[in-house]
């Protein structure tokens, strides 16, 4: 146990997991937050009808199910079920056909038919290896594999990509590296979809019962029983504010982080700050719908999560459109149905629908239509199942939260060279030039995603700098 002051900037999942673990150290943590509420990329909100529980940003959660944050974490001892589908995700094809990645490797094998066996050489080794590769892709990236040979297996998996010679399989699988906004088709791209696509059958692809908000407030209530304490609708515009912390944690974009510390930085490490890419961006609509999606194919309405982009090759070119700035009229979308995995988010038949297009970064372009008719393609009637719908352009994200810059709501592009040095150049990726001041949002490793692990890393790096200390037990029955 140790004494003193913290302040984290932010609440995201990295804010609240390097909070949960400063506050169980024994420090004194405060939490500023800009907007009115906490959770960052956690938050639900009920949109149109009280009743009915929509996830603004994160629905989803293979990351929270398998990052060692959140495994030592315990969110099944804090009353958070995730709830994970027999199908994790679904990828739709025109004329009724769809691949669907079923949570077993056998079932998806099978029903993959010629290229069943391929899939099963490409993630059967994968799963065998998967605490240690989980370990490896969700840490600071900085240490050596647990498992040399899982990390050799995953390397040459990733470096020769998608094997696959049927339709089927390779969309369903470039749907998965689509994840990688904007890197599809290349390294990154397959090592995502090797990582996210071993974990569908692994810990799976859940979503949270009643939503991600319960993700935001069982790690806020840890906060809270631990001595921390928030302060919402708080905006810190310089890091001056904060002169009275020892130590300061900014769950904040390479670009806030510049703006809130300009007058205290080195010029070059602002210059390198500067250079920090982005991605294409995320459009996002909320639909509260009438009756389950009408899938041209039933099975994809037992999906968690749906993937609409086509085959590869359409992929391919739609995300390089976004890339280089230009709005494709089919670009990749992505869609839950909470309801077909929860039924608490069903209420007299009316249920929430999630969905959100990568368009080029900052786009303004209203995108309820454009999403639409993108899932009208695959289930026709849609439409008319609409009772309301809210959009986000990619523009307006970065108003609603600082980090999600022109709508990359992966808080900076996740290029090689970006995963090596993010958000600069440094042996610990948390630290800054700053003395007491660390970064912990998802613009450091382990990049995008919601496993708490930036937060928790940055925390640990800072307890060890200041005060000589390993973390803390983060289990829910241990108590400082
Ligand atoms: C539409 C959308 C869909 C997504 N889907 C998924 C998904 O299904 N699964 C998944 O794992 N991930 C998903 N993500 C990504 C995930 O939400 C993020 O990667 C994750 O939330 C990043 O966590 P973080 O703590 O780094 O930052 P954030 O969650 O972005 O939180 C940062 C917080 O800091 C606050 N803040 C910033 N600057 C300041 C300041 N100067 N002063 C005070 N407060 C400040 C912000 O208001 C925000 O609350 C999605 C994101 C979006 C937007």
């Amino acid at each position: 146990m140790v004494q003193g002051h913290a302040a984290v900037v932010g609440t995201g999942p990295n804010g609240l997991a390097a909070a949960v673990t400063l506050a169980r150290a024994g420090l004194d943590v405060v939490l500023f937050e800009a907007a009115p509420e906490i959770g960052g990329g956690l938050r639900s909100e009920a949109l149109f009808d009280p009743r009915i529980t929509h996830d603004i940003c994160s629905a989803v959660h293979p990351m929270a199910a398998a990052a060692p944050f959140f495994r030592a974490f315990d969110l099944a001892a804090r009353g958070v079920e995730l709830v994970r589908p027999e199908i994790s995700y679904a990828h739709p094809l025109d004329g009724g056909r769809a691949a669907l990645a079923h949570r077993s490797l056998d079932a998806t094998c099978a029903a993959l038919g010629a290229d069943g066996p391929a899939w099963r050489r490409l993630f059967g080794p994968l799963l065998r290896h998967s605490e240690s590769l989980t370990g490896l892709f969700l840490s600071d990236l900085r240490r050596p594999p647990s498992s040399p040979l899982g990390a050799l297996s995953f390397g040459l998996r990733a470096l020769r990509g998608d094997p696959f010679r049927g339709e089927a399989a390779s969309a369903l699988f470039t749907g998965v590296a689509g994840h990688a906004v904007g890197e599809i088709a290349g390294l990154v791209g397959n090592a995502v979809a090797l990582m996210l696509g071993h974990l569908a059958h692994a810990s799976g692809w859940p979503v949270p019962r009643g939503g991600s908000g319960a993700i935001a407030r069982a790690l806020a209530d840890d906060v809270t029983a631990h001595g921390g304490a928030f302060q919402t609708g708080h905006r810190v515009t310089d890091l001056g504010e904060l002169a009275g912390f020892p130590l300061v944690l900014l769950d904040t974009g390479a670009k806030e982080f510049l703006s809130i510390a300009r007058r205290q930085l080195p010029d070059r490490y602002a210059r390198a700050l500067s250079r920090f890419r982005y991605a294409p961006g995320a459009a996002k609509v909320d639909f509260l719908v009438s009756e389950p999606i009408p899938w041209a194919n039933p099975d994809v309405g037992r999906a968690g999560t749906v993937h609409l982009g086509g085959t590869r090759a359409e992929m391919v070119r739609s995300e390089r459109l976004a890339s280089r700035g230009h709005l494709s009229d089919t670009p990749f979308v992505l869609v839950v149905d909470p309801g077909a995995v929860d039924p608490t988010r069903i209420v007299d038949g009316k249920r929430p629908v999630w969905a959100y297009a990568h368009v080029p970064n900052g786009d303004d372009t209203p995108p309820i239509d454009l999403v639409r008719a993108r899932i009208e393609r695959y289930a026709p009637g849609f439409g008319d199942t609409v009772l309301e719908a809210r959009g986000i352009t990619a523009a307006e994200y970065e108003t609603y939260n600082p980090n999600y810059v022109g709508g990359d709501i992966g808080a900076g592009a996740m290029s090689l060279r970006q995963i090596a040095a993010r958000p600069t150049p440094r042996w610990d990726p948390y630290t800054t030039p700053l003395h007491g001041v660390y970064l912990c949002s998802a613009s450091t490793p382990p990049g995008p995603g919601v496993h708490g692990m930036s937060g928790y890393l940055a925390a640990a790096s800072a307890l060890k700098r200041h005060y000589g200390m390993r973390p803390p037990s983060l289990a829910p029955d241990a108590r400082p």
